[in-house]
């Protein structure tokens, strides 16, 4: 076994153990493997092994990486920050974006076809990425509008040096509020490499998973 394949069979292990520990079936939880600025050789390395959801957080880099990518069968992911002057074109190669945080990215898509969570900040700090839990609601109700758009539910990240399971459970009581009016908005993208087994606990259906399975990032440019 290769030392990916090691990872990779060790971390698919702890989610399987995290949703026997809440007693939840692990069928219902994706596995996304963020790649960013990993090669396209470890996606298809990835992808021998298995893996069928990858999420990458930079435009400039994930363009380039899917396109060339375009003979293996997978869903692609946007994670990161998002430009709303970038975000018709990554609509265009992606399936999924996670980090919807604001309307002028909502009027931005509009005319596309494309899966989105909406980002909520999960921390005290208004300059990390996400809106605020007062404004998903509103927020949500512009997605409504455009056909073209599907709210698959409430994306976070947990705080960097506070504990992550009061802010999963905070992230799964907005998503309890969003579901009295959009019950199908019911997905929680959320939890990381060292965070997702307290995100399985709170009820996680998408984990975006990266260097726990790909080993160090190589540095950025
Ligand atoms: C990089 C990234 C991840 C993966 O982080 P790891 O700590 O490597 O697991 C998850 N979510 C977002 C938004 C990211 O940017």
């Amino acid at each position: 076994m290769t030392e990916l394949a090691e990872r990779l069979a060790e971390v698919r292990g702890s989610v399987k153990d995290a949703a026997a520990e809440a007693a939840r079936d692990p069928g219902e939880i994706t596995m996304i493997v963020v790649t960013k600025f990993h090669p396209a050789d470890l996606v298809r390395e990835l992808h021998d092994l298995g893996v069928r959801d990858f999420g990458e957080s930079r435009h400039q880099e994930a363009r380039p990486k899917v396109e060339s990518l375009a003979e293996i069968s997978a869903t692609w992911h946007f994670v990161g920050q998002l430009q709303s002057k970038k975000a018709r074109q990554v609509a265009s190669y992606v399936d999924m974006i996670h980090s919807l945080d604001r309307s002028s990215l909502v009027k931005a898509l509009d005319g596309t076809q494309v899966e989105v969570f909406i980002e909520v900040n999960l921390t005290d700090d208004p300059s990390r990425g996400g809106a605020s839990p007062d404004a998903v609601l509103e927020l949500a109700a512009q997605v409504a509008e455009l056909p073209g758009l599907r709210l698959r539910g409430l994306m976070g990240v947990a705080p960097r040096d506070g504990q992550a399971r009061p802010a999963f459970a905070l992230l799964r009581r907005s998503s309890e509020q969003l579901q009295v009016v959009m019950p199908d908005a019911s997905d929680l993208s959320m939890g990381m490499s060292g965070d997702y087994r307290e995100a399985i606990l709170e009820g996680a259906t998408h984990l975006r998973i990266g260097a726990a399975i790909t080993g160090n990032r190589p540095t950025a440019g």
